[in-house]
């Protein structure tokens, strides 16, 4: 029988809860409040509508589910933030936290090397890659007030979100047929003489295109300005791109060591749950702009607290943990997490293969990493638009041993004329679908998947 859990789940966390409740009982016993208990019948049955209710979703854990950017967090990081949780240690301050402080600047030096980054760096983790990124672009601000920020039109849509919180400006390049950062536009752009910070992203959360970082340092060095790298979705990447990606994609993420700064979100394709990015600069002088006084918490230690370096206050010490000890039993080596991520690229190039020889289907670009974006052969932008959808919502439909998941995207027309689409313009956008394989089981499932979209579009085509 095809088991649903990566480990058994229940058994670890009977572990786990033991052992912090015997842990608990070496204090002197203590009567919990009268205004904490509740009948345990009630709890039960709240726990039981709660379970109900998580019903209404979609299946992010299963193979089926070839949508959006998620997955369920291993079950080692289940076990491990539910251990740590009920102590509920603060990773702003030593004295908060003084086991996972440790454990997150044993991780910290973990992804640092896996970026072949300098052993002396400034970082820390975040509660997302957005804060991560805010805070990256906050750096940037401090170092250039009046320089403006460029990305790339495909970069996540957060970078606009948070300049405009900073109040700084932001420039958007266009991108290649290939979802790139265009190199020449870049140029153009810091030749005006005003671009301060490059962001350059490593895998689109959109389309996983991994932006020419490379190229992109010869350039900021020819003009002055500095590179961060948001490589929040395919920072892990790095795992797998010398013998796993493309020549020309493993050159630059070999390039990633040179940024000035690089976000990654272990919850993206570090096995974790949510609560969880993280923020690296290569210059630890810039530590200084996080200077504040804070009468609320009582530095005892002499050590560095995140908390003087970070932008956020609380923030989970069971984050720490729980990407510790996934790190203890995956380390950031190819052999180790890499081994998750081959068959999602696998996953992802052997569909593409596949469409690549359908009667009803097209992919929209090459996949770089493990993001596909494929369209029905039709002939107008409506017919697509509504294929597309109608594909989604059939592809859904029936029992759930039945149902496969897929997203759209919406792309410009443009953008498709671009990469030699020629379709009657008869609608403004572009829909198209969009399936993130984050997870090793797609490997062998996609052959099921490209079976039941191929013949739905088949069928829609008509
Ligand atoms: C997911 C993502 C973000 C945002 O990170 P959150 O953790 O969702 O806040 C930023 N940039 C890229 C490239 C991403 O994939």
């Amino acid at each position: 029988m095809a088991e649903n859990t990566a480990g058994h789940l229940p058994q670890l966390i009977t572990q786990v809860v033991s052992a912090i409740e015997e842990l608990k009982g070496t204090y002197s016993g203590f009567d919990v409040h009268s205004s904490l208990k509740a009948n345990p019948e009630d709890i039960s049955s709240v726990l039981k509508e709660l379970t109900d209710r998580l019903d209404n979703n979609f299946p992010y854990f299963h193979p089926s589910y070839a949508a959006q950017m998620l997955k369920a967090p291993h079950p080692v990081a289940v076990a491990a933030y539910l251990a740590t949780m009920m102590l509920n240690p603060n990773n702003h301050s030593i004295d908060a936290s003084p086991a996972t402080t440790i454990m997150e600047r044993d991780v910290l030096k973990q992804f640092a090397a896996m970026f072949e980054y300098p052993e002396e760096f400034l970082g820390h983790l975040t509660w997302s890659g957005t804060t991560a990124n805010l805070e990256a672009l906050w750096i940037a601000r401090e170092l250039q007030p009046t320089k403006k920020i460029a990305h790339s039109a495909d970069a996540h849509y957060t970078h606009s979100r948070m300049s405009e919180v900073l109040g700084t400006t932001n420039v958007s390049i266009p991108t290649e047929a290939d979802g790139r950062m265009s190199l020449d536009a870049l140029e153009t752009e810091l030749k005006k003489g005003d671009i301060g910070t490059i962001v350059a992203t490593m895998g689109t959360t959109g389309l996983g295109a991994v932006d020419p970082l490379a190229d992109i340092l010869v350039l900021a060095k020819k003009y002055g300005a500095r590179v961060h790298v948001d490589t929040a979705y395919g920072g892990f990447f790095k795992l797998i791109a010398e013998n796993y990606l493309s020549p020309e994609t493993a050159r630059h993420y070999a390039a990633l060591k040179d940024a000035d700064s690089i976000v990654v979100d272990p919850h993206k394709h570090g096995l974790q749950p949510y609560g969880s990015g993280a923020v690296f600069f290569r210059d630890i002088s810039l530590g200084k702009f996080y200077k504040h006084d804070s009468p609320y918490t009582y530095f005892i230690s002499d050590d560095l607290h995140f908390g003087e370096i970070q932008l956020e206050c609380s923030r989970a010490g069971a984050s720490a943990a729980a990407i510790w000890a996934t790190l203890k039993l995956f380390p950031l080596t190819e052999d180790g997490l890499g081994k998750a991520l081959i068959p999602t690229r696998n996953a992802a190039t052997s569909w593409y293969e596949l469409i690549s020889q359908s009667d009803s289907l097209v992919a929209y670009q090459k996949p770089e990493l493990d993001i596909l974006t494929y369209l029905p052969k039709v002939s107008s932008m409506s017919k697509l638009d509504y294929v597309s959808h109608e594909l989604l919502i059939q592809a859904a439909q029936g029992e759930r041993k039945e149902q496969i998941h897929l997203a759209t995207y919406v792309t410009k027309p443009e953008q498709l004329k671009t990469r030699g689409f020629d379709l009657v313009q008869d609608a403004p956008n572009a829909r198209i679908l969009r399936s993130v394989l984050m997870k090793p089981e797609h490997e062998t499932w996609v052959p099921q998947i490209h079976q039941k979209v191929e013949s739905l579009a088949r069928t829609l085509i008509g």
